[in-house]
């Protein structure tokens, strides 16, 4: 079968003038047609380099050291720019943490939307369809006249107008106030379901993941520690590290636990670990956690990156 997103072993630093930070060490993540997933984990996870990564936008500082990724089984690694210009055009949308900053500060809506698009249907229906009441008021503003939540409805406009395979939205709500986020959210899910695109949301918001989302993937220092169908991901975690997470889920304690509760910092890798990234901060870790990098599991339809894990100890 051919996969929507096939991110294989995918090795990514970022140069700075007196360093390298590994972004990715490692990550793979693979999505079916028309699926939802959730790419989920702390600030410095990742998320956004594998997001980018989706669509050959790295930014020039980023080095892809190692791995592959594949849109619908082409591999983007040898594409000439004309190709994947076009296999963004295509198939693949993106929607970004900040709408506004997003758009053309210097033009109207309108003309901007048409610029991007082209003829594809008309712009009214698609404002109409993001469910912005005042098209023709939108279409007349620049971009500092909305709100927030109405400039991302118009990102999302724009993203989905050429029907794309995949959209990868990156925190497509974390600016924006929570009633007007759920809406948002809703909006994005129901016209990504009715076009068959699949969705990659890359976010801190697990609230927001548990309904929306079919699967969900767990980053950890620049890897995926722990793939699989959200429900049992978030009632029976197999990755200590998803396990912290879990219980900073608002309903998931009695209290909701945040994130931060979990001690200790994430890490930032200079170069590939010597072995699980979670070690020093895991209640369990021994010395071979330290030593030994973990090799993906397949335990109950999910893949697990623990050394526990792979011994059926949990
Ligand atoms: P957040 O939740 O804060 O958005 P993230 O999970 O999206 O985080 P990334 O933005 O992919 O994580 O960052 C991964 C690592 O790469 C971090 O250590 C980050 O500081 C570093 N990084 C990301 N972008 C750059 C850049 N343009 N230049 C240098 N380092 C970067
Ligand atoms: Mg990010």
């Amino acid at each position: 079968m051919t996969h929507l997103l096939d991110v294989r072993d995918l090795v990514v630093d970022y140069v700075l003038a007196d360093r390298r930070v590994r972004a990715l060490d490692g990550a793979s993540l693979t999505m079916a047609s028309g699926e939802s997933v959730a790419l989920v984990g702390e600030s410095g996870s990742g998320k956004s380099t594998l997001g980018s990564a989706a669509g050959r936008l790295l930014p020039p500082s980023a080095d892809l050291r190692s791995g592959d990724i594949a849109v619908l089984g082409e591999s983007l690694a040898g594409l000439s720019n004309a190709r994947i210009r076009q296999v963004r055009r295509e198939r693949l949308g993106f929607v970004f943490q900040d709408p506004i900053g997003a758009l053309d500060p210097t033009m109207r809506i309108g003309r901007q939307m048409r610029l991007a698009q082209g003829d594809r249907g008309s712009i009214r229906d698609q404002l109409e369809r993001v469910r912005l009441n005042d098209p023709e008021r939108v279409m007349r503003a620049f971009p500092h006249q909305l709100s927030g939540g109405m400039a991302q409805r118009v990102g999302i406009a724009m993203a989905l107008s050429a029907r794309p395979r995949l959209l990868v939205a990156d925190e497509p709500t974390a600016a924006l106030d929570s009633q007007v986020r759920q809406d948002v959210l809703d909006t994005v899910f129901a016209l990504a379901a009715e076009a068959g695109t699949g969705i990659l949301l890359l976010t801190h918001d697990l609230s927001a993941v548990s309904r929306r989302c079919s699967r969900m993937a767990v980053m950890y220092g620049g890897r995926v520690v722990e793939d699989g169908p959200t429900a049992e991901v978030l009632s029976s975690p197999l990755h200590p590290y998803t396990a912290a997470l879990a219980r900073s889920v608002p309903g998931n304690t009695a209290r909701g636990e945040r994130l931060e509760s979990i001690p200790g910092r994430p890490p930032v890798l200079t170069s590939e670990s010597a072995g699980c990234a979670f070690a020093a901060r895991c209640a369990f870790a021994e010395d071979r956690c330290r030593n030994e990098r973990p090799v993906p599991t397949r335990v109950d339809g999910r893949t697990v990156l623990c050394h526990r894990v792979a011994e059926g100890v949990s």
